[in-house]
């Protein structure tokens, strides 16, 4: 649930950059399709206006001869139009046919495609005329017989286009306005390219964004695991305390208990009682206080040469006897005369974590092997159980200080989470490492790895 909270408003947070970010790539866009459409359109002004100088038709000499031509026809056929579905028919007929003889018999295009050319711009264009009106005129009676008029057309303009130049022109029969637009080809390419600095720089941005994003969540969430798992050890701790404290205040009112006072033999049984868990409270104690004081200072190992199965043999012996009917216990120590640097001390409590945990984290029939032998230069001890097994989510934390694996708020099995954070401690000080294979429900073995000595 404290994720979900985290994470939602990052989460939220990193949309609104995003959009930010589609929004200002979307103006600076917006601006260059402005700019581009601007300096096209100047310069074709310029073109057109250099063009005017040997060529005052601008290239649509030919056309404008043809118009004339074919407005006399038009003119005659005006004359007998019966209706105002007639007229619109017409029109449409006559903005058809004087748009495409304005877009094939005209010189203009070519003429900006070169000037284009020159300039070191894109020279690939198309051309697009929109007419604004057509007059159709009497010459003898010098007056407009026929108009297609701006309303009748619904004048279409294009988005994409550039608009460039309004021409107007008058022969015998007509009078005509109409647009010229041009289309550049590869206009996004160009633009893009030109933008592809801005969308590196936003696209870097968002990711270091990103990336911060991440690396403070997750130390974040990893503090607030440390904190949770620190108050499930206070948890665990006062608990464990609080077992011998109690058997020790329960045993002290015992042995006030004036039938208690003169029965040597239960006097007797209340004091081992007592001193048995004052050793455990001890031991509880010394523990935590060691595994402060490594988190303060380096610990130091006294390393000595050793023949590793000897050591083994002798923790194999003591768990055997201390296991007792309680488990079906059996060693394969396959590793004769094989030596290693290790301290004897810190590589015992490492071996008898793991058999200790073993048998603590077992089912009804509790079988423990403990197997040693040499491969690659490293002896390899496994510690293998029949028990409850591990997840593998929780195989990743087993070793974190603290950590336990969650059974609700009763834990069947006492202790701190401390066990294995010192098992991988000790191995990896002895320049080996610890590793786990397990499945819930299905046993677990643990694997120590250390360099032999050779
Ligand atoms: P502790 O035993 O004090 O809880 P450890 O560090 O030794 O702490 O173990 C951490 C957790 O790993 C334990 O709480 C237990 O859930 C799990 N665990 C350790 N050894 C075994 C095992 N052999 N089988 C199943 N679970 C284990």
């Amino acid at each position: 649930m404290w994720k979900l909270k985290i994470v939602l408003p990052v989460l939220a947070a990193l949309v609104i950059f995003l959009f930010a970010q589609v929004y200002l790539v979307r103006q600076v866009w917006m601006q260059k399709d402005e700019v581009f459409s601007l300096r096209y359109r100047s310069e074709s002004k310029e073109a057109i206006r250099e063009m005017a100088i040997y060529d005052p038709y601008n290239g649509f000499k030919k056309a404008y001869w043809v118009i004339d031509d074919v407005s006399s026809l038009y003119l005659q056929k005006s004359k007998n139009l019966r209706s105002s579905e007639d007229s619109a028919l017409f029109a449409r007929e006559i903005r058809e046919s004087y748009t495409s003889i304005l877009s094939e018999d005209q010189l203009l295009t070519e003429h900006l495609s070169k000037y284009f050319e020159k300039l070191g711009l894109e020279s690939k264009i198309k051309s697009k005329i929109y007419v604004n009106y057509i007059d159709l005129i009497d010459i003898q009676e010098n007056i407009s017989v026929f108009r297609v008029s701006d309303e009748m057309l619904r004048k279409q303009s294009s988005q994409k286009s550039i608009p460039v130049y309004t021409f107007t022109s008058e022969g015998n029969n007509y009078k005509i306005s109409f647009d010229y637009y041009i289309d550049v080809a590869n206009k996004e390419a160009i633009m893009m390219k030109e933008l592809s600095l801005t969308l590196i720089f936003s696209f870097i941005s968002f990711v270091i964004i990103l990336v911060i994003f991440i690396g403070t969540l997750k130390n974040f969430m990893e503090e607030k695991r440390l904190s949770n798992l620190k108050t499930d050890f206070i948890n665990n701790m006062t608990h464990e305390l609080k077992t011998p404290l109690s058997t020790i205040t329960v045993a002290a009112k015992t042995l006030r208990h004036e039938s208690v006072i003169h029965d040597r033999k239960k006097i007797m049984d209340t004091s081992n009682m007592i001193s048995k868990q004052s050793v455990q409270l001890n031991e509880l104690i010394n523990l935590i206080l060691e595994i402060s004081m490594w988190e303060r200072t380096q610990f130091q190992l006294d390393r000595k040469n050793t023949d590793i199965a000897t050591v083994l043999r002798e923790i194999s012996d003591n768990f055997r006897n201390g296991c007792g009917n309680q488990c079906n216990y059996t060693e394969r120590i396959e590793i004769k005369g094989a030596m290693a640097e290790i301290d004897i001390l810190y590589f015992t409590t490492m071996i008898n974590n793991l058999l200790n945990n073993a048998l603590k984290y077992s089912g009804e029939d509790p079988e423990v092997t403990l197997h040693a032998y040499t491969r690659d230069k490293n002896i390899v001890i496994k510690v293998k159980d029949n028990g409850i097994g591990i997840s593998r989510s929780d195989q990743k934390n087993i070793f974190d200080k603290f950590y336990r694996v969650s059974t609700g708020n009763i834990h069947k099995a006492k202790g701190l989470g401390l066990g294995l954070y010192y098992v991988k401690k000790i191995a990896e000080e002895h320049g080996g490492f610890i590793d786990v294979s397990s499945r819930k429900g299905k046993g677990s073995v643990f694997i120590v790895n250390i360099p032999l000595n050779i």
